[in-house]
């Protein structure tokens, strides 16, 4: 099971409404949150781009079977996503970051 509203919430800091968003994006998919909101200091320490939406706590970095990443970017620009950067970092590191 892929993270609750709640968890996108409270857990990874994302605010109400992009949290509602995630979810409604992720509907469900098996995967994993790996970033949710990081401090300016965290955004910088893992290399985000200044002003990142991590810091602004509207985006968050998922992880899981290809598939599903594919599937979560193909749908999420109708749950409000402005960002859907499918990243591939080696074969490890493969990440879908979504922002609302
Ligand atoms: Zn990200």
């Amino acid at each position: 099971m892929g993270p609750t509203e709640h968890d996108l919430h409270h857990r990874w800091g994302l605010t109400r409404q992009a949290a509602h968003d995630a979810f409604r994006a992720i509907a469900g998919r098996d995967v994993r949150v790996t970033s949710g909101f990081r401090s300016p200091y965290r955004n910088r320490q893992v290399g985000g781009v200044p002003g990142s939406l991590h810091t602004k706590r509207r985006a968050v970095d998922l992880v899981g079977a290809r598939a599903d990443l594919v599937w979560i970017k193909a749908h999420a620009s109708s749950h409000r996503a402005t960002e859907r950067l499918h990243e591939y970092v080696g074969t490890t590191r493969e990440h879908l970051h979504l922002g609302f």
